[in-house]
């Protein structure tokens, strides 16, 4: 396995990128969760073919990597943190891990200035709880149908917003809806709750959604 990095000019702006070339079949690109862009390709590929494919490919990778970017934006947790849609300034103070919630800023306590790890954290117990609060409503839905509650997990996704496995009787959802205001967080949980109804997005599912939430065109909005 060999690493390199490189760049190329292309007309929506330069696009630097590293190369790994290793035991593969086909060159594939893909996003780190920071939004670099990662090619792999199989040995003896020769870097003009990477370029000539990132150049040619540039449109797309760019528009990801700006979706990625605008994601981690509202994620990042250095002074501030978003919480439901609401941004607030964080004071950090040293004590016994605790946080502290006010109108206007969220006082985090912890030993050490290093808390990020332990914030993102906490951050994902509140999405449980509310998660916890709220599906009841879904699990009602799908029981109508006989299909049991199912388990939920949470996962810090870059491409998703959470899925749903009916074999397994699971539903993942992205922890960084924590982030956005409550509403998403519903339309997720009713978006995959209905793939026990419908694996697909076909016309049914879309009129599944519109029955449960008339206005979830809007809210996706929010999540694009
Ligand atoms: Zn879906």
């Amino acid at each position: 396995m060999r690493k390199y990095n490189d760049q190329v000019a292309t007309p929506y702006g330069v696009i630097e990128y590293t190369v790994t070339v290793k035991g593969v079949k086909n060159l594939s690109v893909h996003l780190s969760k920071e939004g670099k862009v990662l090619v792999s390709v199989p040995y003896l590929t020769p870097a003009a073919l990477v370029q000539s494919f990132i150049e040619k490919n540039a449109a797309l990778i760019i528009r990801a990597k700006e979706k990625v970017e605008k994601r981690n934006s509202v994620n990042t947790m250095k002074g501030e943190v978003t919480l439901w849609g609401k941004t607030y300034p964080i004071i950090y103070r040293k004590g016994t891990k605790r946080l502290i919630f006010a109108e206007d800023a969220i006082t985090v306590y912890y030993p050490e200035e290093e808390y990020e790890a332990w914030l993102g954290k906490e951050l994902k117990k509140i999405l449980s709880k509310e998660v916890e609060r709220i599906r009841g409503k879904y699990d009602a839905i799908i029981a109508e149908y006989h299909i049991k509650a199912p388990e939920i997990r949470y996962r810090e996704m870059s491409s998703q917003w959470g899925n749903c496995r009916p074999k397994v009787s699971r539903v993942t959802l992205n922890t960084r809806l924590i982030h956005y205001p409550k509403v998403c967080l519903e339309y997720v949980m009713l978006h995959e709750y209905m793939h026990f109804l419908q694996p697909n997005h076909s016309k049914s599912f879309h009129a599944l959604l519109k029955h449960y939430m008339p206005e979830y065109r809007q809210i996706e909005k929010m999540l694009k």
